[in-house]
């Protein structure tokens, strides 16, 4: 099918719920995507943080293969080796002690969020169930997660929400100390916000709300699924604020690319949610939990090491630019946002990328990069032209 025929029949029978770009992608080779006319496009958003390992991966498909040959799902009432691995080196490599398999990431956020409450009603009984949350938080599209969600934006025609969420400013334990109460269960935050821009949290802050957290028996749940599996540089971004959370949820770059998701919790946590409180189908499925241990294969310290490197690279070479429409960059690795000036607008600046053959994200009023994190820096030179070339 050409782009225009696959956009006619999505437009008839998908619904308008994304503000799509005019762009259909057919396949892709590293961090280059191709449309069916053969038009390449470097990509700087993998998916929204999905495809770490970029595209046309021989040894991830063929991962998937073997285990789609040998079994492709058979429920969480039996025991899967992938399942059982994926936990262990998850487990190793963060200090938590146990997971929790999903699909995505506001329904990792949501198990989460169930964990907290029953741990807290399990320890002191009903009506202690208050999550506080920040402001300009993003933490999914379900109703709960959209309540936990930190922007009235997103409380909005889906009434009733949820109860019990309360909000406090980020990088403020005055604020958190105001929004508290004898009612309060867990903080759960993203230590770098993504879709409100990424802004990634003081580290001082993290640490006094840790310890405010432990003095409260208050759970301190972090919400990973953007900042998780390697994208800042560590496998989890917990580790470089070295604060271990009570539960941290996972999603996007997990698996690769297929769906999967999920919860970390520490040792405190790990009995709380039992058997006939918690469960998903499709969680823990043998072909995603396959891709999983792949892409933990290539996520070595040293590839964490140059996801660093790759991404002060990309915000030196942005900065260097000195684009008009950009102020500063910011961000941990490869999650980068960038401040758009005064006068223009990041949705008109990401068109022209795209048109131009960049693949870009939004996020708040800036720019957000993702870029698959086995990006070369051929391929992120080639960005940087395209950049110079547009916006100049
Ligand atoms: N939490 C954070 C921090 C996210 O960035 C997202 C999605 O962007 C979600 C939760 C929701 O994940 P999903 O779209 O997989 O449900």
């Amino acid at each position: 099918m050409t782009s225009e025929e696959i956009k006619a029949l999505d437009s008839q029978y998908v619904m308008h719920t994304y503000g799509r770009f005019p762009v259909a992608i057919d396949h892709g080779e590293g961090a280059k995507l191709y449309d069916p006319e053969g038009k390449e496009y470097i990509d700087f958003t993998s998916g929204i943080g999905v495809s770490a390992l970029g595209y046309g991966n021989e040894a991830w498909a063929d991962a998937i293969f073997a285990q789609g040959k040998k079994l492709g799902h058979v429920s969480n009432l039996f025991y899967t080796e992938p399942c059982a691995r994926l936990a262990e080196i998850l487990c190793r490599r963060t200090g938590m002690s146990n997971v929790f398999f999903a699909n995505g990431g506001g329904e990792a956020n949501e198990g989460m969020i169930k964990l907290a409450r029953k741990y807290s009603f399990d320890k002191y009984g009903k009506g202690r169930a208050t999550i506080i949350t920040l402001n300009n938080s993003f933490h999914g599209r379900t109703i709960t997660t959209l309540t936990a969600t930190g922007q009235d934006s997103f409380h909005n025609y889906f009434f009733p929400f949820t109860e019990g969420f309360r909000y406090a400013d980020a990088d403020s334990i005055p604020a958190l100390k105001a929004a508290a109460g004898g009612d309060v269960c867990a903080v759960m935050v993203e230590l770098v916000q993504g879709e409100g821009g990424v802004l990634p949290l003081d580290p001082h802050y993290v640490k006094d709300l840790a310890d405010l957290c432990a003095e409260n028996d208050w759970l301190l749940l972090v919400d990973e699924v953007q900042s998780g599996v390697g994208r800042t540089g560590s496998l989890f971004t917990f580790q470089q604020y070295d604060i271990l959370p009570d539960v941290c949820s996972f999603a996007k770059g997990i698996a690769g690319g297929l769906p999967m998701s999920g919860i970390l919790a520490n040792e405190k946590c790990r009995s709380v949610l039992t058997p006939g409180t918690h469960a998903t189908t499709f969680g823990a499925n043998p072909v995603c939990a396959a891709a999983g241990l792949y892409v933990q294969e290539v996520l070595s310290d040293a590839f964490l090491e140059e996801v660093k490197e790759k991404g002060e690279y990309l915000r030196d070479g942005i900065e260097a630019l000195h684009l008009p429409c950009f102020g500063k960059t910011r961000g941990m690795g490869l999650m980068i946002g960038i401040e758009v000036a005064d006068g223009y607008k990041n949705s008109e600046i990401a068109q022209k990328l795209i048109a131009a053959g960049l693949l870009v994200l939004t996020a708040g009023a800036g720019m957000r990069l993702l870029p698959p994190l086995v990006i070369t820096k051929d391929e992120i030179d080639a960005g940087l032209a395209i950049l110079k070339q547009t916006l100049s």
